[in-house]
């Protein structure tokens, strides 16, 4: 029986939402800082399944305990599926989303509708410490807007378009966003393959 897992993100707008979908999974989720680890693990993968494989068995490892662990980002068709696994060093980890996001508006100027799709992608990765492992991905579709707009959310949501919507991803309340989320999807496929589990006797 599991009596917590550590999610590994050092990320707290990420966990929020993270704990949102999965608050029925009857297992508590803690943080790294709430666990009491710091560890700087290098995301060193070529696609987002391997960078979360990497945090949560490197966690894992350390700790003993359940850990999981997600990697996502922002994949732009026009831009060749960038800036994808490095979502979050494009331009600087230190750099405001104000500017990365007038960046990637700038790069698409002038580019029409059709050639603006873009999605969102994550992967979950879960090491328990018995050493099974498990994994699973969600993917949101969308376009790349023409402006900065909406409060909710976070990093790339305010220009993340959402067509069906005719809003982007930082405009919509953030429980519609877990229905529809790239995380949202991929934390609720993770959940029920860890539920089979929790059942077992
Ligand atoms: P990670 O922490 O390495 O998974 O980095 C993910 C990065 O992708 C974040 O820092 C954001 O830049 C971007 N990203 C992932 N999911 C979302 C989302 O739901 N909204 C906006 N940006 C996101």
């Amino acid at each position: 029986m599991l009596k917590r897992i550590i999610f590994a993100t050092g990320n707290e707008d990420k966990l929020r939402e993270i704990r949102m979908i999965l608050s029925d999974l009857g297992v508590p989720l803690v943080s790294m800082r709430e666990a009491g680890i710091s560890a700087e693990i290098e995301e060193n993968g070529k696609s987002f399944e391997e960078n979360a494989a990497i945090k949560a068995k490197t966690v894992m490892e350390l700790t003993g305990e359940a850990v999981m662990a997600d990697d996502s980002g922002l994949q732009i068709d026009h831009l060749d599926g960038a800036p994808g696994i490095y979502s979050a060093r494009f331009m600087g980890e230190d750099t405001s989303y104000d500017v990365k996001n007038t960046a990637l508006l700038e790069k698409l100027e002038g580019v029409p509708d059709e050639e603006r799709t873009a999605r969102f992608v994550c992967a979950i990765a879960c090491a328990l410490p018995d050493g099974r492992f498990l994994s699973s991905r969600g993917v949101m579709e969308g376009r790349i807007g023409y402006e900065i707009k909406g409060e909710n959310g976070f990093g790339y949501d305010p220009i993340f378009f959402l067509p069906e919507y005719g809003c982007t991803s930082a405009e919509i309340p953030p429980e519609k966003k877990n229905e529809l989320s790239h995380r949202g999807k991929a934390l609720r496929s993770m959940e029920e393959k860890l539920k089979a589990i929790l059942s077992e006797k």
